[in-house]
């Protein structure tokens, strides 16, 4: 049975033309500067996304990371939402191998992080406090697209405090779809920008830090620390320049069928449609029946992220079709028809 995962959008399959594309790829060695594929995809992001220089790692947690340690140095903060990834789902990082204190704030309900909230964390220059030196902003949170006056605002809030913008836009391109901008205008607020290839654009590994050449520079002699300089990695690089190329504008398409997906739902006695944003669909169920729902789903050959967030979260991606939200659709209908 063909399996409709809808646990995340790192699940996709690379297709049969970007495993062409990869077979074909130009390759070097990157650790000396000399992958032609690695360049290419690095120089393209850069400047799609304005920025002077790119940097290919093999994961967003990585990517962050590298971020955080070219921004900060030891004994410096950085502020961050309570719920970002960077915060809570990257093993706290920047903490354990940079010596960089996350000031954690209470994000509102939109993933924003509070104007006031920010300017009330910013510690004074005095020997008691860390150094206040980034404020980290994710885009999308949770699927939804940070509104882009926010994104202005904070950004003078910072510039006013001498701060450094990061963006950690794993998901940037859904979001740019979102507000109907091209990417560059989300990423112009940031002074250094992560996306992920391998979520809703398909490739099967990689993120690249975009960012000042000094700032790159800097990332990637941490790369390097960090044990993440890697060699003919082109092979990679050939599949993100052809998820950049093939895989950008069908986004749409995911954010569609998240939308139709949500509708279906929205009809069936026993859940709680939460929200739907971009390419994410959030639903509550009662607690007592979720490891039932996650058995029958499972049965049905569907796939969701049960348990891992306190609700239940279906993300949309490359490998769903119309079909594969009916089959979904369906499948949640029976179970909560069984009353
Ligand atoms: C997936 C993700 C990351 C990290 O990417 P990995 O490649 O899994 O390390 C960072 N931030 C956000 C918002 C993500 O969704």
């Amino acid at each position: 049975m063909h399996v409709i995962d809808l646990r995340s959008d790192t699940v996709t399959q690379p297709t049969r033309a970007m495993r062409a594309a990869m077979l074909e790829a130009r390759v070097g060695d990157d650790v000396y500067g000399e992958d032609p594929t690695v360049n290419a995809l690095q120089e393209r992001l850069a400047a799609e996304l304005g920025f002077d220089a790119g940097l290919f790692v093999p994961t967003g947690t990585q990517s962050n990371l590298l971020a955080l340690l070219a921004h900060c140095e030891r004994g410096d903060e950085y502020l961050v939402g309570m719920e970002a990834h960077t915060y809570k789902y990257e093993g706290g990082g920047a903490a354990v191998l940079g010596s960089i204190q996350p000031q954690p704030i209470v994000q509102a309900t939109d993933g924003s992080l509070p104007l006031d909230s920010i300017a009330a964390a910013i510690k004074p220059v005095d020997p008691h406090f860390a150094r206040t030196r980034l404020l980290a902003l994710e885009n999308t949170w949770h699927g939804r697209a940070l509104p882009l006056d926010y994104l202005r605002s904070a950004h003078a809030l910072a510039r006013a405090h001498g701060l450094g913008m990061h963006l950690d836009g794993a998901r940037l391109f859904n979001a740019a779809l979102a507000c109907q901008v091209p990417p560059r205008e989300i990423a112009r607020h940031f002074d250094t920008v992560s996306v992920c290839l391998s979520k809703g654009l398909g490739a099967p590994v990689g993120s690249v830090l975009v960012g000042s050449r000094a700032l790159i520079d800097k990332a990637r002699r941490w790369r390097k620390v960090c044990g993440g300089g890697w060699r003919q990695a082109g092979l990679l690089a050939a599949a993100a320049l052809h998820a950049l190329d093939h895989h950008v504008a069908r986004l749409a398409e995911d954010h569609a069928r998240a939308a139709m997906l949500a509708e279906r739902l929205r009809g069936i006695g026993g859940i709680d449609l939460l929200g739907q944003h971009t390419n994410m669909v959030f639903i509550d169920v009662p607690a007592e029946r979720l490891q039932a729902l996650d058995a029958h789903l499972r049965t049905a050959g569907i796939r969701a992220s049960i348990g891992y967030l306190p609700t239940l979260r279906l993300v949309t991606h490359l490998d769903i079709d119309d079909d594969g939200i009916e089959r979904t659709a369906a499948a949640f209908a029976r179970f909560f028809a069984r009353d």
